[in-house]
């Protein structure tokens, strides 16, 4: 049987890399509008996790497309960058979300599989998965860091708590790293399938990649091609860069909002960042008790109508714990 060396790669291999590099040496002419901040990474692989990654293969508009969208207008559409900047201000203040469907990515993505379960529930993208029922998955697997072996969060049912002891830590790291390799070397013993394409045991036919495959864990990298428009994106980015977000996939989104987003439509990420990111939503009780505090009464939460949880957020909202 063949045993590939496990888990010790980069996210490219050599010749991955050299493929990125002989089509960031060719360049085109073109009309359409071009976001140089966003070219000076296009077809470069971002690293994510140990061994994942956020590739830009293409994009479509900028933050011009966005203000052109919205003055329907026969030109660019943009006046001086003041003015653009408001404007997009304004459509992101008043969920003016059209404009913003007009810009669209296509990203190359490289992700464990439990990381690609929570983001495949965005529907609003188009997606194409790498094939394990055709092609051999590579045996590549994540690992956390020291950092994220947590406990069970006690105040969150869905989260992770404090960092769990040194000799928990390191057997957790084993358990995750042995069944991983021997769910590997089971998946090659199933395929029976050696690097040339040869049966490794000529007495054997060797089990269908389709379903082989299914023996390995979740926290084997798959990848794909996720192509979304910034409405989208953005929306992505509200629910999977906050921090009620699983970690391993607020690592994607931390890349694709710092080192993405910002490049391609720096105004548009600016509003963003303030009327999304960055504010707070209030229910109607909560704005009351806010306005009453503001009033200078001493509010309880008994008899505002509002849950103890609610309360809690609202509180640490406002610095009032
Ligand atoms: C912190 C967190 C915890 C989560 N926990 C769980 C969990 O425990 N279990 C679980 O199953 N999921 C969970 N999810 C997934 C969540 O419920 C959503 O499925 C996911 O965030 C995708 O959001 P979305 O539907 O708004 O996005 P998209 O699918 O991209 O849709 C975007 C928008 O389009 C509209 N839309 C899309 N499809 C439809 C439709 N069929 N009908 C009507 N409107 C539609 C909606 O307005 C939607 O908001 C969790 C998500 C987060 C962020």
């Amino acid at each position: 049987m063949t045993t590939v060396e496990a888990n010790v790669s980069g996210p490219l291999t050599p010749e991955q890399q050299a493929e990125i590099d002989a089509l960031r040496a060719e360049s085109r002419a073109t009309l359409r509008a071009t976001v140089p901040e966003l070219e000076s990474i296009l077809f470069e692989a971002l690293p994510v996790l140990d061994h994942g990654f956020i590739r830009v293969v293409d994009y479509m508009g900028d933050d011009a497309a966005v203000v052109q969208a919205a003055r329907v207008s026969y030109g660019r559409g943009t006046k001086r960058a003041r003015d653009d900047q408001g404007l997009i201000n304004y459509l992101m203040r008043n969920w003016h979300t059209s404009p913003f469907e007009m810009c669209e990515i296509k990203l190359h993505v490289k992700l464990p599989i439990f990381v690609a379960r929570q983001w495949v529930r965005h529907r609003m993208a188009n997606l194409n998965e790498y094939s394990a029922r055709y092609s051999i998955l590579d045996n590549e697997f994540y690992l956390p860091d020291r950092e994220q072996l947590r406990a069970q969060s006690t105040e969150n049912r869905q989260g992770r708590g404090d960092l769990i002891g040194d000799d928990e830590a390191a057997r957790v790291l084993e358990v995750l790293r042995e069944d991983a390799l021997r769910a590997y070397a089971h998946y090659e013993e199933l395929l029976n399938e050696g690097a040339d394409g040869e049966p490794v045991d000529a007495d054997r036919q060797g089990l269908a990649r389709e379903l082989a495959r299914m023996n390995l864990s979740l926290n084997f990298y798959t990848q794909w091609y996720w192509k979304v428009d910034l409405h989208n994106l953005m929306h992505f980015l509200r629910l999977r860069a906050d921090a009620h977000a699983q970690y391993e996939i607020r690592a994607y989104a931390d890349v694709l909002a710092e080192q993405v987003l910002k490049r391609w439509v720096p105004m548009t990420a600016s509003a963003f960042e303030n009327y999304r990111l960055g504010a707070v939503q209030l229910s109607a009780r909560g704005l009351e008790v806010v306005r009453r505090m503001l009033a200078g009464e001493q509010v309880a939460r008994e008899g505002s109508g509002i849950s103890p949880a609610e309360w809690r957020e609202l509180m640490a909202t406002f610095g009032r714990e």
